[in-house]
């Protein structure tokens, strides 16, 4: 205790024998410490709660009351419950030192004593005093930050808990050796992420979740998560889940120190919808490439598909091929058999055709009315017309009636083939252009048949 504190405390003497009160006086005043005596004819209690004493000096034997009574009443009070009280006794008086501790005394002293002696225990008591005062303060100050964080805590809580997304704050757990990353910590976790791993919240709060287990929710997670704490490059992912219900979800992961947080999406709806609408527009998409009536590719197919060949072609230099065919008479067909009759047999003749041109890249394709065109990516003049002779053969053996042919008495195809390796002087319309010449010179030369520009080939 410093001597500034000394002089401040305040000490209440309770002492009716005048040598002794002047012997207090004397010493007290030598220490340096405020006194004052309680007055005559004053209730002690009354003196106490106005005086409001440090330390309290009290003579074990007062005439007017009892002394333990007093000293009990102090202690159970609750505002000065906690002024140390040293009892007082001459060389003949026995102390009741059990009773004295029992109604709460902290020491006693007994006359006549050395000024040491009553200096080194008051000095001891207040010292105690002064430190319980900055405990309770301090125990007062943490139940006061305790409060906070737990509000703050509930707070957080009930905002993880509301909201819609799943939300974790995880601290990797490494290898003790090798300082690999074996798994991670829950520190912060709401009940959605909790739901996913099938877990309550208070289940999974500061347990470690390791790989097997986010091997089980997604394959590839923890390895995501673990480049996202090397790198600190943040990390958006969409991945399925597939338990008792299968889901999609959205990850954002972002790096927190040597760990990441977490938010999780549910998007399930919203990808049912996406798959949907994939799924509508690939429709679409063979919609708008198909002939309605053949079901083979339609004109505007034919004109991509040949833009995109003769490109991959004019870079790869292989030759491209196509195929001009028309069905002849046809309009004596439709003619006697009528329009409906007609209409399948195009059909027929497009799904014949579509039957044996094999490889994925062909394409057969509905050119106009009752004419169709191949085009063979990679393919030369005689592949073309391996190609061409295999449909006449196939349609040979369909053998459509067409009783008013000239040619014959079934549906017979004429075929013209055009076939180039595309140079820059050239364009796609040219390769159409050469097929197209042949389809006319089979025609002009009796139909029925197979002509190149170069080859004949005549059937
Ligand atoms: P050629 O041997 O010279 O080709 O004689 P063709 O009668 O086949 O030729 P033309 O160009 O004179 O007639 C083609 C006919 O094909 C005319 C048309 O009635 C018929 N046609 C075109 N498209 C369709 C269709 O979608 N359905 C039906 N049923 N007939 C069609
Ligand atoms: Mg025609
Ligand atoms: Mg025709």
């Amino acid at each position: 205790m410093n001597d500034s504190s000394k002089n401040k405390a305040n000490i209440l003497i309770i002492e009716f024998l005048p040598e002794r009160i002047r012997l207090l006086k004397e010493l007290l005043g030598k220490i340096g410490y405020k006194f004052q005596i309680i007055p005559q004819n004053e209730t002690p209690f009354r003196t106490i709660q106005i005086l409001q004493p440090d330390l309290i000096l009290l003579n074990v034997e007062m005439p007017d009351f009892n002394s333990y009574d007093l000293c009990k009443q102090i202690k159970s009070d609750d505002y000065f419950g906690d002024i140390p009280i040293i009892f007082m006794s001459g060389l003949k008086n026995t102390f009741d030192k059990v009773k004295i501790f029992n109604v709460g005394g902290d020491d006693y002293i007994q006359y006549p004593f050395e000024k040491i002696e009553l200096k080194k225990k008051i000095e001891n008591l207040l010292t105690i005093q002064k430190q319980k005062n900055l405990l309770e303060i301090e125990v007062k100050k943490r139940k006061q930050i305790q409060e906070i964080l737990n509000n703050s805590k509930n707070l957080l809580d009930s905002i993880l808990d509301s909201s819609l997304d799943g939300v974790a704050a995880l601290q990797s757990v490494r290898h003790l050796q090798t300082k690999k990353i074996t798994g991670f910590r829950c520190l912060v976790v709401n009940s959605i992420i909790a739901k996913i791993f099938n877990r309550s919240r208070h289940e999974i709060i500061g347990k470690i979740i390791v790989k097997d287990l986010i091997d089980h929710i997604h394959p590839t997670i923890f390895d995501d998560v673990i480049k996202v704490i090397k790198t600190g490059k943040p990390l958006q992912r969409d991945f399925f889940y597939s338990s008792d219900k299968s889901l999609w979800y959205h990850l954002a992961a972002v790096k927190l120190d040597d760990g990441f947080a977490i938010t999780v999406r549910d998007i399930t709806l919203q990808k049912q919808f996406e798959i949907q609408l994939q799924e509508g527009n690939r429709q679409l998409q063979l919609i708008a490439n198909r002939d309605a009536l053949t079901q083979v590719a339609n004109r505007r197919c034919f004109d991509e598909s040949l833009q995109k060949e003769w490109q991959r072609h004019l870079r790869e230099q292989n030759p491209l091929s196509m195929i001009m065919i028309d069905i002849d008479y046809f309009k004596l067909y439709n003619d006697f058999y009528g329009h409906q009759k007609g209409d399948d047999c195009i059909t027929e003749v497009a799904q014949c055709i579509n039957f044996v041109v094999k490889r994925p890249s062909d394409l057969v394709a509905r050119y106009g009315g009752e004419e169709f065109a191949v085009i063979l990516p990679n393919t030369d003049l005689q592949g073309a017309l391996i190609v061409a002779e295999l449909i006449h053969n196939a349609i040979n053996s369909l053998s459509i009636p067409h009783e008013k042919s000239p040619v014959s008495n079934c549906i017979t195809l004429s075929m013209g083939i055009g076939c180039l390796i595309p140079n820059h002087q050239r364009q796609p319309e040219n390769l159409i252009c050469d097929a197209d010449k042949a389809l006319y010179l089979a025609k002009n030369q009796g139909r029925n048949r197979i002509k190149t520009l170069t080859i004949d080939n005549e059937q």
